[in-house]
């Protein structure tokens, strides 16, 4: 087991919005000082959704820039995560802001339900977004909503779409797809390269109980306000506040919170 935890904070996604918390960051400015906060309790890496002047989902390339530049200057060495997700959006948008380079960006290799609507990402898409990210040399962090996913992925690692062992995510607990529970978690396991790292995702109520599984089975963990809003029953989160809790539960499991450089490491990103 990797002594070593790599935290992603997910700070906005594409559901949260003011009247839901007064916590998510939704413009540039917030975003970025969400994401130093983050940085500071001990995250490595931040997975962005960029919001347009309504607060609604975008996928502009400009917006993306002005979020990443303003983390950049405030903490240059955090690992930049972009989403290619696209609720609502036209597809050929999803992978607009891939040009600026980031880190890692997000692969959702197959399609999904969710709760009011089919997450739609068919073959071409993914092919398409998974070549981009070669060009640009980022590593795709393959979004694992169900067990198909897996092999999809592993797929195009052997088409030569993925270099190196892929980088996995899995996103338990969110209605329609696969659920919360160990089992599901385990038989992934199994399912991926030894090598692969990975990392836990839960939504909602179950972020924290899917987050405890990535620190005891050995993962990394992503948490933050696009996949729960709240601290406990009824008490509202900022993403720090998630960043900080999990920080203290895995420094108490006998994890070590990894730096920006060790999750460079741990993902096999270049310097
Ligand atoms: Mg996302």
């Amino acid at each position: 087991m990797s002594k070593i935890i790599i935290i992603t904070a997910a700070l906005t996604g594409s559901i949260p919005t003011k009247q839901m918390t007064p916590h998510v960051p939704i413009t540039p400015e917030e975003i970025a000082e969400s994401a130093f906060n983050c940085y500071k309790a001990g995250a490595s890496i931040v997975h962005l959704h960029a919001r347009d002047g309504e607060g609604k989902p975008s996928s502009k390339r400009a917006i993306f820039k002005e979020i990443t530049d303003r983390i950049k200057d405030k903490c240059p060495d955090l690992l930049i995560n972009i989403s290619t997700g696209g609720r609502g959006r036209q597809q050929s948008l999803r992978g607009s802001a891939l040009s600026l380079g980031p880190d890692i960006a997000s692969l959702t290799t197959g399609s999904v339900n969710f709760p009011n609507q089919v997450y739609s990402n068919s073959p071409q898409l993914i092919e398409g977004l998974a070549s981009k990210m070669l060009k640009y040399g980022i590593k795709p962090e393959c979004e694992i909503f169900d067990s198909s996913m897996i092999p999809n992925a592993l797929r195009l690692k052997d088409n030569g779409l993925i270099k190196g062992n892929p980088y996995f995510n899995f996103v338990m607990g969110l209605q329609g797809a696969i659920p919360a529970d160990e089992k599901y978690l385990m038989r992934f396991l199994e399912d991926i390269p030894r090598a692969s790292p990975w990392t836990v995702s839960g939504i909602g109520k179950h972020q924290l109980s899917t987050n405890m599984l990535g620190i005891n089975l050995g993962g990394n963990v992503r948490t933050g306000l696009e996949d729960n809003l709240f601290y406990q029953k009824g008490v509202l989160a900022t993403n720090e506040s998630l960043v900080e809790r999990i920080a203290s539960i895995a420094e108490n499991n006998g994890r070590k919170v990894g730096t920006p450089d060790d999750a460079r490491k741990i993902l096999m990103l270049g310097p």
